[in-house]
């Protein structure tokens, strides 16, 4: 590999560890001890895993199943071919907190303009994933966090891609932070016609980091390749990329006879 930049060895177990660019918590690769590269010092909070809990044809059988349901092509469970499945392991911060926005606006859909100000609190338990380049939708992604368990590298198979943490727990939070800032700004557009003024603080209560198995999967489907996101922890499918109806005459019938003969 050549974007490995230095080599170090582990505080665990003396190991060494192939340190690429930009990694910042790096889970040993013989002992599962996970440890902050930048501060060369222990990593303090607890390290969890996601159990995975299928395989290969486990994929394979649960995507047939998910192309017969909804609207998709109704050939899409017999046409498919699956070009490539990987389980991939993401580190997420999970961060506990509650934040708290005071604001000051009006309204002003009755054609003056009365006053509103007031505070908004809500309690999160926000995610972050730990990786800078990656378009996952970690928003639409609901980590079955009632099934982790203590980090443990028998729980990582062969074959699979683990991914280390592109930043510590500081950045997590602050990263959070925003977020969550955002968010609030969203909510009280949708109440107040203008919003003047937010300000929000926080107080952390808790940070978690684990490890999650998403299966990425692409399938072609009449020539074209198309994407699918799966929780290898709840056996869900995250995001999938499903083809445009078809629009040609025998596809078009063939819907109409399935939709009206039940097929
Ligand atoms: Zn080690």
């Amino acid at each position: 590999m050549v974007d490995i930049v230095s080599s170090a060895s582990c505080k665990g177990c003396g190991g060494p560890l192939s340190l690429k660019p930009g990694e910042v918590i790096i889970t040993c690769e013989y002992c599962g001890t996970a440890f902050n590269q930048a501060t060369d010092k222990a990593f303090v909070l607890d390290h969890s895993i996601i159990p995975n809990g299928l395989d290969e044809e486990g994929v394979k059988d649960l995507l047939r199943a998910w192309m017969r349901g909804g609207t998709k092509p109704p050939t899409l469970a017999k046409e498919a071919r699956f070009e490539s499945i990987r389980l991939t392991f993401l580190p997420f911060f999970i961060v506990n907190l509650k934040a708290r926005t005071a604001y000051r606006g009006g309204m002003t859909r009755t054609g003056g303009w009365v006053p509103r100000e007031g505070t908004m609190e809500k309690e999160y338990f926000w995610k972050v994933l730990a990786r800078r380049a990656s378009a996952f939708p970690t928003r639409e992604y609901d980590i079955p966090i009632s099934t982790k368990v203590a980090f443990d590298l028998s729980r990582v198979p062969s074959g699979s891609t683990f991914h280390n943490s592109e930043m510590d727990q500081d950045e997590a939070v602050s990263m959070a932070r925003q977020d969550i800032e955002a968010h609030h700004r969203f909510l009280l557009q949708q109440d107040i016609d203008s919003v003047d003024q937010a300000d929000t603080s926080f107080d952390v209560d808790e940070i978690e980091f684990l490890h999650a198995p998403v299966w990425e999967v692409r399938y072609v489907f009449r020539g074209r390749p198309y994407d699918v996101l799966v929780d290898g922890g709840s056996r869900q499918v995250i995001r999938g990329d499903v083809p445009p109806p078809d629009t040609s005459m025998k596809g078009f019938f063939g819907t109409i006879k399935g939709a009206l003969f039940g097929d």
